[in-house]
């Protein structure tokens, strides 16, 4: 059988050439980068989540009627995606301080904010992902203003409905991360939600004890990452509680 083709290799996924025209099998890999790459390590499991994770997210937003690229799940690390023209921002929304912006701002982390803030971010790994202005994006052509009115209003529906889902399992949504897709439908383009919502891209702390459940739990060396997503899966059902850990990758290519 011939191997698929592969389209592009990033940090912790590959993009395969989908079975039909205008799709992509995306494929979770188990190894996790912080501070743009400086760090790095292989955490068994963690592709296999975030899979898991990206495919509840994605298809609550479909059916919320929030477009997004995710078609159907093919096994335990792969999904079925719509092929994208990505837009080459990080789209940040916060509700509370942390991260970047306690530092940049000096605001103690676990501020609440007086409203969701939404900061955009150029995709550029050497540069570090700097963040930028409207005016920056505008000049240099990387979205439409019609694009960054449909972009802002994609990442508010995706807070409301990840910040409710989170609360809904005692989880606060802190902040989390998108990107935006456009999608060429004849002579038209539509935006969706593309990439992946899992812990690597959100911060979610637990809203009793303050517990960190997400990536920062790598970066920061705050313990085990598998099982702190396990718990995120978990309290939203994704995977049962008592199953056995997921570990092993499964790699079907
Ligand atoms: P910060 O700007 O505070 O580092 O990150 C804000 C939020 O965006 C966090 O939830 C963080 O996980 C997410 N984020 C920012 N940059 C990246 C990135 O390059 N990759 C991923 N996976 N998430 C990011």
């Amino acid at each position: 059988m011939a191997r698929r083709k592969k389209i592009y290799e990033g940090k912790a996924k590959i993009l395969y050439e989908g079975p039909e025209p205008g799709t992509l099998v995306q494929y979770f890999k188990d190894d996790a980068t912080a501070y743009n790459a400086q760090k790095k390590d292989v955490i068994d499991g963690k592709g296999v989540l975030n899979n898991r994770l990206s495919e509840f997210f994605m298809t609550g937003l479909n059916a919320i009627g929030v477009p997004t690229h995710f078609i159907r799940r093919l096994n335990m690390r792969e999904q079925l995606v719509r092929s994208c023209e990505i837009i080459p921002l990080e789209v940040i929304v916060r509700n509370f301080a942390a991260g970047s912006m306690s530092e940049r701002l000096g605001i103690e982390e676990g501020t609440a904010l007086p409203r969701p803030i939404v900061e955009y971010c150029y995709k550029d790994d050497k540069l570090g992902d700097p963040l930028v202005t409207e005016e920056h994006i505008a000049a240099f052509g990387w979205a439409s203003q019609q694009d960054m009115d449909d972009i802002l209003s994609l990442a508010l529906r995706v807070n409301d409905y990840l910040s409710g889902l989170m609360y809904g399992v005692g989880i606060r949504l802190v902040d989390f991360k998108i990107e935006i897709g456009r999608v060429y439908e004849g002579d038209y383009q539509r935006l969706v939600v593309a990439d992946e919502i899992s812990p690597d891209s959100c911060r979610l702390w637990d809203i009793e004890t303050g517990q960190k459940l997400d990536k920062d739990v790598f970066r920061r060396d705050l313990g085990n990452l598998t099982d702190a997503y396990t718990e995120v899966a978990q309290r939203l059902g994704v995977i049962q509680k008592g199953a056995m850990p997921i570990t092993k990758p499964t790699l079907i290519n």
